[in-house]
């Protein structure tokens, strides 16, 4: 699903240049649930702003379901972010004054569905993240857990091939913080890709897989729960 091979980026501010990612080599297979740990500063964010078609890499190659991502122009790099990818951010990035049914209609409305389907797909991903009923509720009538259920709805809206998420529960509490990455476990169990930064281990743990980012390389990459057989016995 996900191919990179030597990417590399530098930050250039005044006649400073940081060389953040140093060659990254990393794939993803379709299904997988996949963490990128690393301390503040490591390069996860650029990494997966790269990854989200957000950012461009200076050097090396992606390849997103058998697509280069290589000097789009913006159009058709905005109809392939829309096609392949939704996003997940710490801070919800919710619009305060749209409902939460706006809120995970609006990437429908941009993609020119009518209203009546993009009321009854929207309340169909609410639904699935557990807030039918408070479809009608403003962010600010949200916990953090529901503003982050909402998000998740937003970005499944599409039906994104892959989901990227930043520090997802970097905003929120212990307990809200497993309830929102079991709600994650089940919909990576039917079948779609997710990438999470993380700086949490025991959110990483959550994943199945964990990949660490150290001053701009990957030093780990480990498969750490197993898919689970189903017991038909
Ligand atoms: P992480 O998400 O792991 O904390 P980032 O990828 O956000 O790390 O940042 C890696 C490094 O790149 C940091 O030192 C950060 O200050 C720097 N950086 C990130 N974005 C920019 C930018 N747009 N311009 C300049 N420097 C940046
Ligand atoms: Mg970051």
């Amino acid at each position: 699903m996900i191919e990179i091979k030597d990417l590399h980026k530098s930050y250039t501010t005044g006649s400073n240049t940081l060389h953040v990612l140093k060659g990254i080599d990393f794939n993803v297979k379709q299904g997988e649930l996949v963490s990128i740990m690393g301390s503040s500063g490591s390069g996860k964010s650029t990494l997966l702003n790269i990854l989200g078609m957000l950012d461009e890499a200076d050097l090396g190659s992606y390849t997103l379901d058998n697509v280069p991502i290589k000097n789009l122009n913006e159009k058709l790099a905005a109809q392939y972010r829309n096609k392949f990818l939704g996003f997940i951010f710490q801070s919800f990035n919710l619009i305060n004054y749209k409902n939460a049914l706006d809120n995970v209609a609006l990437p429908l409305y941009y993609q020119k569905l009518a209203r009546k389907e993009r009321e009854e797909r929207s309340m169909h991903y609410l639904e699935k993240v557990g807030l039918a009923d408070w479809a009608d509720h403003l962010p600010n009538q949200l916990s953090g857990g529901q503003k982050q259920r909402v998000a998740i709805a937003r970005a499944l809206a599409s039906d994104p091939k892959v989901l990227l998420a930043d520090e997802p529960t970097g905003a929120l509490d212990t307990k809200t913080s497993y309830e929102v990455m079991e709600l994650i476990q089940g919909i990576n169990e039917e079948g779609r890709t997710i990438l999470i930064v993380t700086h949490e281990p025991d959110i990483a743990e959550m994943t199945k897989r964990i990949v660490n980012l150290k001053d701009g390389r990957i030093v780990d990459d480990r498969i750490v729960n197993q898919v689970k057989a189903t017991a038909h016995v």
